[in-house]
Parts: structure tokens; sequence; C-alpha cells
């Protein structure tokens, strides 16, 4: 399913938006920390650069005429539902 893993804990020196963007999925922390079950993702939030599964998890956030690449953030980050 996913070619490649890494399915350690959180690392601050080397975090989930690094091993995502080296081709590695991560699990979601928030299944991991609420739910204590593994969900690898390839998504990671812009701010805390944990990975999080999207749509349940987090979302893109993105402004209307705003440009740029479009920045990703989890729920503990967001501002939660519009
Ligand atoms: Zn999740
Ligand atoms: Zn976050």
């Amino acid at each position: 399913m996913w070619q490649q893993a890494d399915y350690g804990p959180f690392d601050e020196t080397h975090n989930d938006k690094e091993k995502i963007k080296s081709g590695s999925a991560v699990p979601c922390r928030i299944c991991e920390l609420a739910f204590k079950r593994l969900r690898l993702t390839l998504r990671y939030c812009w701010d805390c650069e944990r990975g999080f599964c999207e749509g349940e998890h987090g979302n893109f956030t993105k402004k209307n005429g705003e440009k740029g690449p479009q920045r990703a953030r989890c729920v503990r980050c967001g501002p939660g539902p519009d």
C-alpha cells in the first residue's frame, strides 16, 4: 500500500514534513495521540510540521486570491471548521 513509511515517533530534528518530502509516509499524529491508532499519511501541517490525515484531521487553508503554494493545517493548529 505504502511504498515507504516511517513508523517512528515525531522527531523534532527530522520532522514529518522532511520525512514526507523525502518520500516516506508517516503516521497521522492526531490519530496516534487521540485514538492510539496508526493511519499513514502523506500530508503534513504547515505550522507544526506533523503528519495528519487530510479531511478528517486537517485541511488545506485557501483564501480567495491567495497566491503561492497551498498551506495545509491540522485540526490542532487550524481555526477549526469554517
Ligand atoms: Zn488522523
Ligand atoms: Zn499542526
